[in-house]
């Protein structure tokens, strides 16, 4: 398997080059195609397989075709950590199709991140909290969000963020494609993927 046979665009095959990667991963090969024809996956797998590429590569896709500036994917993570090292990936596989990107987190000033949010983004990477305060302010418009991705969906719930992501999923009013990854599947996040998801395609490596 090669990144060719995902008919990438050339501005995201760009993207895959300039980040050094050779082959698809085991996960991204598995995950890419169903995310690119628009189903709903739950991917079982360990921060280190490449699972960010395996969702950020087919979304920065998917986003070429529909109109910039507003945010149209929002990533939630339990960790500022993991926050910044998502945004991170989109900033340097988009790059090259000109996707901007937004990190928010609590423990830091809101100003800046309501002046990036201001200057139009096109990916949120969030953790639960300092999004809802964001939400609450008007701060943020997540009416349009095409893709909603839950990463790391296990830590979410030992984290204790499950009544802010059901905050969360209620402002998320139109159709969107839900895409999940989760080192394991405990009874809470295996609940949260039939509340979110729809015919879900599993993928496991
Ligand atoms: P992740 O599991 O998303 O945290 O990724 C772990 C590391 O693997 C990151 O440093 C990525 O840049 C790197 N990586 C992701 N996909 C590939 C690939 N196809 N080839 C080589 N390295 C990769």
């Amino acid at each position: 398997m090669s990144f060719e046979s995902f008919n990438f665009a050339p501005a995201v095959m760009a993207g895959v080059r300039a980040c050094g990667y050779q082959e698809p991963t085991p996960i991204q090969a598995q995950a890419i195609p169903p995310i690119l024809e628009g189903h709903d996956v739950i991917g079982l797998a360990q921060t280190g397989t490449g699972k960010t590429a395996a969702y950020a590569l087919p979304v920065i896709q998917k986003m070429l075709s529909t109109p910039r500036g507003r945010v149209r994917t929002l990533v939630l993570a339990p960790t500022r950590e993991l926050a910044c090292q998502i945004a991170e990936s989109f900033r340097s596989l988009g790059q090259r199709a000109r996707i901007r990107e937004c990190s928010i987190y609590g423990g830091v000033n809101m100003d800046q991140q309501i002046r990036r949010l201001r200057s139009g983004v096109d990916v949120v990477v969030a953790c639960p909290g300092r999004l809802l305060d964001h939400i609450w302010r008007g701060t943020i418009d997540i009416c349009g969000v095409e893709t909603l991705i839950i990463d790391e969906a296990d830590r979410m719930f030992d984290m204790g963020f499950q009544p802010d992501i059901q905050s969360i999923l209620k402002c998320l009013v139109q159709p969107h494609q839900t895409l999940l990854f989760s080192a394991t599947m405990p009874p809470e996040v295996r609940k949260l993927t039939l509340e979110t998801q729809t015919n879900p395609v599993t993928i496991q490596i």
